[in-house]
């Protein structure tokens, strides 16, 4: 709350006039100079009761001896202009007296244009000073409500792409806007990719999510590439696609065992966080293809394949993590969010057995 006062001490003090008294020293007294203790020989002034060799009645604030009218102020004397200038409330940030009008914020006193300048927050946008309706990132950027809808948000992280925030940003072939803070974290080295595949499989399987690395591969594609492989053209948030092959064998009419193949699709131009959660979420749909029944509803499906997504990106330290978590707690969408919400309201907390169990079941 900003609040325009005046000062309550120009009100509160008064102007006192000083009285000079000349007259010869009577030989029985001996007079003493409040300052400085010596005896008063001649003339001398007399204030509040106590005297002073002329030259020793001084200005607190600038020293010189005060001749004519003075102001008190706690016990200490002042010249009128002295006293004005150090009663006078003082801008916290130039420290030059404030004469019109200020602000005060937390005990502090300003000037106008200097709290503008210095005290308000700035947009991290457009970097000029926060002051109506603003809006904070996940990561806590704060910025004007009115840069949403006119800058784009990158699809990636989320922030508002201007050079700022994110050092500016760039459009991928496939139509995508993306910031420059995750350009530089885009992960294309194929090797890099096919060690990011071992990795998760291998923290899936310490979560009891048992998979081999024999039968699954993974490929990178845009995203029109990526429409076309799956199908789903109206999809727009399509980040990954799983396509599984079973070859079941049969002895004397009777299924013997069945042979899977997975090909996994990831979406190019991205950072390897947000590979490795793409890759938990299709590798969750090769474990599903091999040990759940066919006719799983869409919910239950995807929903439990984001919930080991999840439960996989949970533990990063990378602070882009939030954006992908909040993503998927906030998603409305009734396959792939409410189908979250519902696996994660019934088995967080819990072994992810008992999730497996569940799946396994076909409920
Ligand atoms: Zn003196
Ligand atoms: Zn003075
Ligand atoms: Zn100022
Ligand atoms: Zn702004
Ligand atoms: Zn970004
Ligand atoms: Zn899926």
């Amino acid at each position: 709350m900003i609040n325009k006062i005046i000062s309550p001490l120009m009100l509160l003090s008064a102007l006192i006039m000083l009285i000079f008294i000349f007259s010869p020293v009577m030989q029985a007294q001996i007079i003493r100079c409040f300052a400085c203790k010596e005896e008063i020989k001649g003339a001398y002034i007399i204030v509040d009761g106590n005297y002073y060799h002329a030259q020793h009645f001084v200005c607190k604030k600038c020293g010189k001896p005060i001749e004519g009218s003075y102001q008190k102020l706690l016990g200490d004397y002042y010249h009128p202009d002295c006293y004005e200038s150090e009663t006078a409330v003082k801008c916290a940030v130039c420290g030059q007296i404030i004469t019109g009008e200020m602000i005060t914020k937390d005990l502090k006193f300003y000037h106008p244009e200097c709290y503008k300048k210095f005290i308000v927050p700035k947009c991290s946008v457009c970097l000029e000073p926060m002051e109506g309706e603003y809006k904070v990132d996940v990561y806590g950027n704060k910025f004007h409500a009115y840069h949403i809808g006119v800058l784009d948000q990158c699809e990636i992280c989320g922030r508002i792409i201007c050079s700022a925030l994110t050092n500016g940003g760039r459009y991928y072939e496939d139509g995508r806007h993306i910031c420059n803070l995750c350009y530089e974290k885009v992960e294309y080295n194929r090797q890099n990719i096919q060690d990011l595949l071992t990795k998760v499989i291998d923290k899936l399987n310490q979560m009891g999510i048992r998979l081999s690395k024999n039968n699954i591969s993974v490929q990178v594609v845009d995203k029109n590439e990526l429409k076309r492989i799956s199908g789903m053209e109206k999809f727009n948030q399509l980040e990954g696609f799983c396509q599984s092959q079973g070859q079941t064998i049969y002895v004397n009419n009777t299924k013997k065992k069945t042979n899977f193949n997975h090909k996994i699709f990831v979406l190019s131009g991205l950072p390897s966080l947000n590979i490795e959660g793409i890759l938990a979420h299709e590798l969750m749909h090769t474990w599903a293809a091999e040990n759940t029944p066919d006719n799983q509803p869409p919910d239950v499906r995807e929903g439990s394949c984001n919930y080991i997504s999840y439960q996989y990106l949970i533990y990063s330290s990378d602070p882009d993590v939030k954006y992908l978590l909040l993503g998927m707690e906030k998603n409305t969408d009734p396959v792939y969010g409410q189908g979250f919400q519902k696996i994660r309201n019934k088995f967080y907390g819990k072994p992810i057995s008992a999730l497996l169990d569940y799946l396994k079941s076909g409920n």
